[in-house]
């Protein structure tokens, strides 16, 4: 990576305000509230605290861009060009935003800068090309009658989303939705405002017309449960936890909105004896300590046969002792901190109770640091089911291993969970990894890969990880509803 720069190392914070119509505007309460650098627990700075009154606001901006403005008149091919335009402006400007993004999240320079944001540009170019190519079918019918259906836009789209990859969840949330012609009202995370607000002034750049993005920084409760709601919303798409997405349900009933959910998850990661161990062992790692372990696909349930255990052990332990942990501007670093306070407390009661539940801590299960939310890459060996940490999210550095001897036994305890977001086997067998891929309970299988993403493949959970999917065409066609059209050739 080239030398850091000073300028890169503070980026410069443009915008801390609300984006409603096109225009930077205080919350209309006057409040604000302060993001933390994880790192040095640091404030960055004030930023607008919206409420109902600023997402009424955008509301209104959002339905006025979707009905009558510029953007409803706009042509599929020019939205396309919007996007593309927006994806050359972000890749322009991508070590500056990668170090945004580092400031307010605390995830390495080295991974914003090289996996999320060229996954933020792929996810917009992808949609981008996708914005002309939306179309209804013709259906035969009974009787003399011709019949086609049109894709139409959902209307506007409550956008809520959490802070571990702050600008990839905006690529995801706005791709498909301007691409099918809808209008946003995004509420991102409390902790990382800062990279979404940057992006909607790059939208506004980019030529996307005033109204149709518009951005409510806040906490959930407030800003987020008026996003859902508010009665000139029509869909919500939301990803974070799953007892919020229980919230936004029953909030959402009243107005019977569209809902697609991107929730959490306990996945299974799966050695079988014949894996190439040293594959396996690293993709264990990286299935699980990537972002700080702060994803929900996390691979947080390590599964090794017993005639392996000891082998593949070895290998993950001595993984994680060398992990780097520290300053994410430093470019050799490959985890940072945690994201705040409560996450830290939460993984650190996670870990004692690993220990309290008779767990071997073979690795970590410590604070790294004095100061900043650092938590050392902790491994657990001899987990069993029936622990905490092999049932609930952690969303840290902390790998439990157990051990399987029994194929279908292995298959009944990783689907034994209420989560199914991910899965992954390590095998040379085709027919055990194919055999697991049908029968696991998840949205997504990796086979002798791990965290395997693109934006032309679906992503999303079965049971309490999800409703829907998310990038390629099924994310798109959640935001379109389907039109019939009927007419009668009876002259
Ligand atoms: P996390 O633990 O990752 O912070 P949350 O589900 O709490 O997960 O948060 C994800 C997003 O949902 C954040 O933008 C948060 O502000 C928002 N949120 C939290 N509570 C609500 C709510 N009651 N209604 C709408 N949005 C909410």
């Amino acid at each position: 990576m080239a030398t850091m720069t000073e300028s890169i190392r503070h980026p410069k914070v443009q915008h801390s305000e609300c984006f409603i119509d096109g225009k930077w505007r205080p919350a209309i309460s006057g409040k604000t509230f302060t993001t933390l650098n994880p790192a040095t627990e640091e404030v960055i700075c004030e930023v607008a605290e919206g409420d109902w009154a600023d997402v009424d606001a955008a509301v209104k901006a959002a339905r006025h861009a979707l009905e009558s403005g510029p953007w409803s008149r706009m042509d599929a091919r020019d939205r396309g060009r919007c996007l593309y335009r927006l994806a050359d402006l972000i890749e322009s400007q991508i070590d500056e935003l990668a170090a945004l993004e580092t400031l307010d999240n605390g995830k390495p320079i080295r991974e914003s800068r090289n996996a999320d944001l060229p996954l933020v540009i792929d996810c917009l170019r992808y949609y981008a090309g996708y914005a002309d190519k939306i179309h209804g079918s013709t259906i035969p019918v009974r009787g003399n009658y011709f019949t086609y259906t049109r894709r139409e836009p959902v209307g506007v789209a409550g956008q809520i989303i959490p802070w571990n990859f702050p600008m990839l969840m905006v690529a995801w949330k706005w791709g498909p939705a301007l691409a099918a012609g809808c209008t946003i009202v995004m509420k991102p995370a409390e902790q990382t405002p800062l990279s979404c607000l940057r992006m909607a002034q790059l939208a506004k750049e980019a030529g996307i017309p005033d109204g149709v993005i518009n951005v409510v920084p806040g906490f959930g409760p407030t800003a987020g449960a008026s996003v859902v709601r508010h009665p000139g919303v029509d869909k919500i798409a939301f990803t974070g936890e799953h007892r919020t997405a229980q919230i936004i349900m029953r909030d959402a009933a009243e107005t019977l909105k569209r809902l697609t959910f991107e929730l959490g998850g306990k996945s299974p990661n799966v050695v079988l004896p014949d894996a190439d161990l040293d594959r396996a062992a690293r993709g264990a790692y990286i299935g699980l300590f990537l972002n700080q372990g702060q994803c929900c696909c996390a691979g947080s349930r390590v599964f090794v046969h017993k005639d392996v255990h000891t082998e593949f052990v070895g290998r993950v332990q001595e993984l994680a002792k060398n992990r780097r942990v520290g300053d994410p501007f430093a470019p050799e670093t490959e985890q940072g901190p945690q994201i705040d306070q409560a996450q830290f407390d939460k993984i650190m009661s996670y870990i004692e109770k690993g220990t309290q539940e008779g767990a071997e801590c073979i690795a970590g299960g410590a604070r790294a640091h004095d100061r900043g939310y650092f938590v050392q890459p902790t491994v657990f060996d001899r987990v069993t089911d029936d622990m905490a940490i092999a049932k609930e999210e952690i969303f840290g550095p902390v790998m439990s291993v157990l051990t399987f001897d029994d194929w279908d036994d292995l298959i009944r305890r990783a689907n034994q969970t209420f989560y199914g977001l991910a899965a992954a086997v390590w095998t040379r067998d085709i027919a055990k990894a194919h055999d697991f891929a049908r029968k696991v309970r998840a949205g997504t299988v990796w086979v002798n890969c791990y965290d395997v993403f693109d934006a032309a493949a679906p992503f999303g959970g079965f049971k309490m990880s999800g409703q829907g999917r998310e990038l390629g065409e099924e994310g798109l066609k959640a935001y379109t509803e389907s039109k019939t059209v009927t007419v009668s050739l009876d002259s």
